[in-house]
């Protein structure tokens, strides 16, 4: 199964819109084992989106295409596609009637070519649009599958996922089931993981492992492929244990949740409350747990000193710590962080002070990051940290290692 992907839209070509749904379309792909052998970009013309669809049609099985499904004069996608394949557009009643009751109860008036939206090659299969109003498809010819889908992500993300998916297994993958498992790990770099399984990897055809790296974060893709989801899930199992058997200390988590997710997680299961007083970071910590309606309960507040001035006149951390110290140490950490926590009555406290670049901070080289921790019960302490990258990745570092060390 060979899939290509086009993606139309003279504003991706000029860049003034990023391509966001290829790289989505092609991790879902990735997840159902289909390869994805090419990404095209074309303008919302009709003669060379055919030359396109032509070369696609030579070398691929799957094309998907993305944009172009809208109302207006330049959304050309099916048109275009109605006389390649000489098939009869037609109304697609439920997408009617669900344009005109959508206008019905609001304000404007429908505009006639609204209608278009509702237009489906004659034959296929419609992708509902769970957020919008145009339909997409699903739709077979000779050798090839065809899929339409709405340039605007948030109606292209929802479609793939609550729709194409489930369209694609029943109608392109062979009686197969297919399952995957997606491992979450931090601590460790890409290459130091490969190494650490690079035996399981080699000997391994079914289930497949694929490992990437996203933002700081690893992960583990375990694919199997048998005649039902239990067979799979057990060869699944079979292969996580010999994994975690190599790298368990660095997993943090499951499936799509992120380090920030997991540690809400564990906070408002365990009823804690968590708090920080950022340096270097600006704030950043703070937000990495505070983006989430779910935050309510696990966080009151914070505090950002940045200046060695304000860590003591609004923390409160003594001149003297400073003084002796400097505000890169571990005193001054934890000092931070026991201030940080009483502030705001948390149960755990994060404190983030160091160097982050580009000059060097009382004699401590760019990268120098002390991390402290100062929770209720427990004693207080700070680790030392060095990351040699610039300062925006440096600062994410220190994010990221904060998140790990609460967990
Ligand atoms: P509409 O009904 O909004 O016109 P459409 O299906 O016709 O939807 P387009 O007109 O091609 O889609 O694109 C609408 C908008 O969606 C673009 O202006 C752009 O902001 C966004 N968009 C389109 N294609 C992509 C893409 N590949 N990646 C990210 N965003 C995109
Ligand atoms: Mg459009």
């Amino acid at each position: 199964m060979r899939a290509e992907i086009i993606s139309i839209g003279t504003e991706l070509l000029l860049g003034q819109v990023i391509n966001t749904n290829a790289a989505y379309i092609a991790k879902k792909l990735a997840l159902l084992s289909i390869d994805v052998y090419h990404h095209v970009t074309v303008g919302d013309n009709a003669e060379r989106l055919i030359e396109v669809i032509e070369t696609a049609e030579s070398r691929s099985d799957m094309i998907i295409f993305s944009g172009g499904l809208g109302p207006t004069e330049d959304d050309i996608t099916k048109k275009v596609l109605s006389e390649h394949l000489d098939v009869e557009l037609v109304l697609h009643e439920e997408t009617q009637n669900k344009i005109i009751t959508y206008h019905k109860n609001s304000d404007f008036e429908m505009p006639e070519n609204n209608q278009l939206q509702a237009l489906m090659l004659m034959g296929a299969t419609p992708l509902p649009n769970d957020t919008g109003l145009a339909v997409g498809m699903f739709f077979k010819k000779g050798d090839h599958s065809y899929i339409l889908l709405p340039g605007p992500p948030d109606e292209l993300e929802p479609m793939v996922e609550n729709h194409l998916t489930q369209v694609i297994v029943d109608n392109v993958l062979d009686e197969q089931k297919l399952v995957s498992r997606i491992i979450r790990l931090f601590g460790l770099t890409e290459a130091q993981l490969a190494l650490k399984i690079e035996k399981i990897i080699k000997d391994q055809k079914n289930p497949t492992i694929a490992i990437y790296a996203e933002a700081g974060e690893l992960t583990i893709r375990i694919t199997a492929k048998g005649q039902s989801e239990e067979e799979c899930e057990k060869m699944i199992d079979k292969v996580e244990k010999a994994i975690n058997k190599e790298v368990e200390e660095f997993v943090f988590g499951h499936g799509e949740k992120r380090l920030s997710d997991v540690i809400k997680d564990i906070l408002i299961e365990q009823e804690k409350t968590i708090t920080a007083a950022e340096s270097l970071t600006g704030g950043a910590f703070l937000s990495s747990i505070s983006s989430d309606l779910a935050a309510g309960s696990i966080f009151d507040g914070g505090i950002v000193t940045y200046s060695a001035d304000h860590k003591h006149k609004s923390l409160g951390v003594s001149q003297k710590v400073i003084d002796r110290y400097g505000v890169v140490s571990p005193e001054c950490a934890i000092e931070m962080a026991e201030k940080v926590r009483d502030m705001f009555e948390a149960d755990i406290a994060v404190s983030l002070t160091g160097a982050a670049g580009p000059s060097a901070l009382e004699g401590n080289i760019p990268g120098t990051v002390w991390i402290g921790i100062a929770q209720k019960g427990n004693e207080s302490f700070a680790k030392y940290y060095h990351f040699a990258y610039k300062h925006n990745k440096n600062r994410k570092l220190a994010v990221q290692n904060a998140l790990d060390l609460v967990r």
